[in-house]
């Protein structure tokens, strides 16, 4: 159908999972998409199923995101998903892995908020979506000690953007997935032993994993004007875990 017909949008982390999900939801509701991500050969096949563009982007590289939204230019919806897992407690989490996690999972959504306001603020408005995490964002989770202080983060920064720009026509929300079922979340159930997935199923009162396509639905309402009276909300999305 047609309900982000006529819009924007631009996606980080897109080459797999909940960024990848969220770019082709965004191409089949009529959207023009630019994904971007770091795995070039996986972004290709996003081309493939509508993407109307690709790009390697690293959004650690202040230059880069800079460029970058130079190059996408009028821009109404943008999607941060880039974010790293850390496995540990505060005695396993090194300075030099707090710096990785708060500039891959934060400071990579504060250089593209940068990047792309000024452009969407000229044009009146956009809406940003960012992912962030029901764990740390409402929840603790064992071993998830400075992943959940960046998903906290981004939900303060996601707050923050929609109060100052509440005015000016710019929403910005942020999306707290519970257990998903992608790439990265499968290696760290295939870590936790032969029992890794049967655990993480379990975490969830409805008995299952979530998809990154029921993700992708709640990120294409936020991304559309349906949605146009929230701003600034951490809205959950997690079969039951926080329940
Ligand atoms: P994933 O972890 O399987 O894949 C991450 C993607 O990010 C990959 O395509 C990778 O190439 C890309 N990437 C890594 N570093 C990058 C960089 N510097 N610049 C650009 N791209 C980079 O994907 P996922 O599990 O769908 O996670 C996406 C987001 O959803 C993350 O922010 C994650 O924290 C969040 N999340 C995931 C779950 C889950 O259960 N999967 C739950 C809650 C939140």
């Amino acid at each position: 159908s047609d309900r982000l017909k006529g819009k924007r949008a631009f996606v980080t982390a897109a080459a797999v999972g909940i960024g990848r999900a969220c770019a082709l939801a965004f191409a089949r509701e009529g959207a023009t998409v630019f994904a971007t991500d770091i795995d070039e050969d996986k972004l290709a096949q996003l081309k493939k199923d509508g993407v109307a563009e690709v790009a390697k982007l690293d959004v650690r590289d202040t230059a880069a995101v800079e460029a970058m939204a130079k190059r996408a230019g009028r821009t109404d919806i943008l999607l941060n998903a880039a974010g790293f897992v850390h496995h540990g407690t505060a005695l396993d989490c090194s300075d030099a892995d707090w710096d990785f996690s708060f500039d891959l999972n934060v400071k990579s959504m504060h250089r593209t908020t940068r990047a792309f306001l000024p452009g969407m603020l000229a044009q009146g408005g956009a809406s940003i979506v960012n992912i962030s995490s029901a764990a740390g964002a409402v929840k603790a989770a064992p071993n998830r000690y400075v992943y959940s202080a960046t998903k906290a983060a981004v939900a303060a920064l996601t707050r923050s953007v929609a109060a100052d720009f509440i005015t000016k026509g710019i929403r910005c929300n942020c999306i707290c997935p519970g257990t998903i079922e992608t790439p990265s979340m499968l290696e760290r159930a295939a870590a936790a032993g032969p029992q890794g997935r049967e655990m993480f199923i379990a975490r969830q009162p409805m008995g299952r994993l979530g998809t990154a396509d029921e993700i992708a639905a709640l990120a294409v309402y936020l991304a559309s004007d349906e949605s146009a009276f929230t701003t600034g909300v951490a809205h959950v999305i997690d079969g039951g875990w926080t329940l």
